[in-house]
């Protein structure tokens, strides 16, 4: 491989021609990749010997009668717990966490050719949202602890030909706001809240000379008001996300400069993407709301079937810019996630925290909140007697679900979000849903 893609770039307006070929050779390509996949998942990994059993390869794009994967199910299926799914007998992949949770973190594995692989659909996504070679990029994603999205940005961002500055997320702000000065880096990359960071630092040491015309984000949502910052304050031009995906699958989706906040393009070619309506089992149809489904059939160490990734989304009309590719809008989160920096807390991981404590009930509620431009976690837990709860019971608490939350940690020390907030209740007071009579669990900041 080159040492600049984009020299050996294909001679389209795009950054291949997978994105403009037409319908028909695209559905050829597509049915033969997930054939070959499903049916080398059956021949090689143990854990899909029989689950798949039901594949029809004849009618080999009809998935809904496969069974799913979740992450949970996912987790003790590879090392360190178990090598079931694995399809090969290797040692050559890296290991990289897969969310941050309590203990040892939950674990993906790629092996290094797919390493290599995963820079095909991520400089698609950036070539897309108008990245050149003539940029100059910070890269401020997520480093150590296992965490992928920093090397692998790294290392495409140098086969790609652009001047590379590897800050990642540890570096001070005060070293930053000079780099960017005298290399005049224009161009940012990073999880919104750590770039909004940098940027809001450097404006403490005084913007002059900063140029910060591009800003590609990833691993969390942005919200209007931080796009609006992003180019009333700092004079920022492009901001896109250039790659939607989840470490246990594959880069699912990309922008293009067309594209509205929450609208991607399909990386149909890497990746079987399904939306489906759960309550019917099948595949929604053009603008239907549904859960987004990944089988990603270039991901062959561990191949996962039709893995569920957790988001609501519905098809779209193709998009303006001439590519092919179809489109998906992402809804947010179907599930009792919040996204806390780019931390994902889940509702049943704090409910277990809160169990043993006597003085309170299992009637919780967890809110996101966005002030000045960052999150806060508000937890809501009902009590028989509100008053009987002591400010120490409060602290032990917090302490707990501190210590099980690495990240959010991480994220107070650094003051990019709020302080975690907890509020004791009467009985009966949290909101229930007036039909159901259900409890209002999870709610998001909009
Ligand atoms: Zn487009």
């Amino acid at each position: 491989m080159s040492s600049n893609f984009l020299k050996d770039k294909d001679n389209t307006p795009f950054y291949d021609s997978w994105e403009s070929l037409n319908q028909e050779r695209r559905n050829d390509f597509i049915r033969e990749s997930l054939k070959k996949f499903i049916t080398s998942c059956r021949d090689n990994s143990p854990f899909y010997q029989e689950r798949l059993a039901d594949y029809d390869p004849k009618n080999p794009t009809d998935l809904t009668k496969l069974p799913t994967m979740d992450s949970d199910t996912l987790r003790d299926l590879v090392p360190p717990v178990s090598f079931k799914l694995l399809s090969r007998e290797v040692r050559d992949y890296s290991v990289f966490q897969s969310g941050g949770t309590t203990g040892f973190p939950k674990t993906t594995l790629f092996s290094h050719d797919e390493l290599e692989n995963l820079n095909l659909p991520n400089a698609r996504g950036f070539y897309a949202m108008g990245l050149r070679a003539e940029d100059r990029v910070g890269n401020l994603f997520a480093v150590g602890g296992l965490y992928m999205t920093f090397i692998h940005i790294n290392r495409m961002l140098q086969q790609y030909g652009c001047m590379n500055f590897p800050f990642s997320n540890q570096t001070a702000v005060d070293f930053i706001h000079q780099a960017l000065r005298l290399y005049e880096v224009n161009c940012l990359t990073g999880i919104t809240s750590v770039v909004l960071n940098a940027l809001r630092g450097s404006k403490k040491l005084g913007l002059d000379g900063i140029n910060i015309k591009k800003v590609y984000y990833g691993g969390e949502h942005i919200y209007p008001a931080d796009k609006e910052e992003l180019k009333s304050d700092f004079g920022v031009e492009v901001i896109g996300a250039p790659g939607y995906g989840t470490v246990d699958t594959w880069y699912i989706g990309y922008q293009c400069e067309h594209s509205p906040t929450g609208v991607f393009h399909s990386h149909d070619d890497q990746c079987f993407i399904e939306i489906v309506n759960e309550e019917t089992g099948k595949s929604c149809k053009k603008g239907e709301i549904g859960m987004v489904y990944a089988t990603p059939f270039v991901r062959t160490l561990t191949p996962v079937v039709r893995y569920k990734v957790g988001d609501r989304a519905r098809w779209i009309d193709d998009c303006s810019c001439g590519r092919t590719t179809p489109r998906f809008e992402l809804l947010g989160r179907g599930d009792d996630i919040l996204r806390i920096g780019y931390d994902s807390v889940d509702y049943n991981s704090i409910q277990n925290i809160v169990t043993p404590f006597k003085e309170l009930s299992g009637s919780i509620q967890m809110e996101k909140r966005r002030l000045d431009g960052k999150d806060q976690l508000i937890i809501r837990i009902e009590s028989d007697h509100p008053e009987a709860v002591g400010s120490d019971v409060i602290k032990k608490l917090e302490e707990t679900i501190l210590a099980s939350r690495p990240t959010i940690t991480d994220h107070l020390k650094k003051q990019t979000i709020h302080p975690l907030k907890i509020e004791i209740l009467a009985k009966g007071s949290l909101p229930r849903n007036p039909r159901t009579g259900k409890l209002m669990r999870v709610v998001d900041a909009i």
